[in-house]
């Protein structure tokens, strides 16, 4: 497995290109900004891209949607439970002074326990609320992508539109149940490990 991260767009989001070395198929998860430089690394690399998967809504994670999917033709997944969010992103971004395009409409569902297959790779989503609603984590080949649900040493916000603390405690408590050597890709700043982050988030701390 191959797992390039491109840093995008004014909130410095992490855009994932994971693929298979094999079959050269590939996942993009996060396509958040700068649609351009996607694409490039994309076509450097030779990628079939079957998935472009989105962790959760918020608009710094899908502004780059509508052109990877006309560039790419792959399936837009997402959990339902973001739906809303995933609607009202384009609106939300004009508030904070962001343009992005009209989101396409996503093409599958997914939820709890659904496995998301690329080449020989295959993830796990775990449905992870919190920080949104219909936030997951795609779990595999001893990696997990967290988006916004748990970062290096803090986790995200739970005060935007449909956040809960309560279920982000929950849902925090069933990552760090992971693997101890279970590298983390989060969907702002540096990669880490479930181990690292038992000793040293903060949320720890935090949980009943
Ligand atoms: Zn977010
Ligand atoms: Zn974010």
């Amino acid at each position: 497995m191959q797992v390039k991260r491109l840093v995008v767009g004014p909130l410095e989001e992490n855009t994932y290109i994971v693929y298979d070395k094999e079959t050269k198929e590939a996942l993009i998860i996060d396509p958040g900004d700068e649609p351009d430089r996607i694409e490039d690394l994309v076509r450097v690399e030779g990628l079939k891209v079957k998935y472009l998967v989105c962790t959760h809504a918020h608009f710094d994670h899908v502004g780059a949607l509508p052109e990877l999917k006309k560039s790419t033709s792959a399936d837009i997944l997402i959990h339902p439970d973001d739906l809303e969010i995933y609607e009202a992103a384009r609106d939300m971004a004009a508030f904070w002074g962001y343009d992005i395009d009209p989101l396409p409409k996503p093409d599958i569902y997914v939820k709890e326990g659904d496995v998301i297959k690329a080449g020989n790779l295959s993830f796990k989503v775990i449905h992870t609320p919190g920080h949104s609603p219909g936030g997951i984590c795609l779990y595999g080949q001893g990696v997990l992508f967290t988006g916004d649900t748990m970062f290096a040493g803090s986790v995200g916000r739970t005060d935007f539109h449909g956040g809960s603390l309560s279920k982000l405690k929950e849902s925090f408590k069933r990552l760090i149940s992971l693997p101890a050597d279970t590298v983390v890709y989060p969907g702002h700043g540096p990669e880490t490990t479930i181990s690292n982050e038992k000793q040293n988030n903060f949320f720890i701390h935090e949980l009943d």
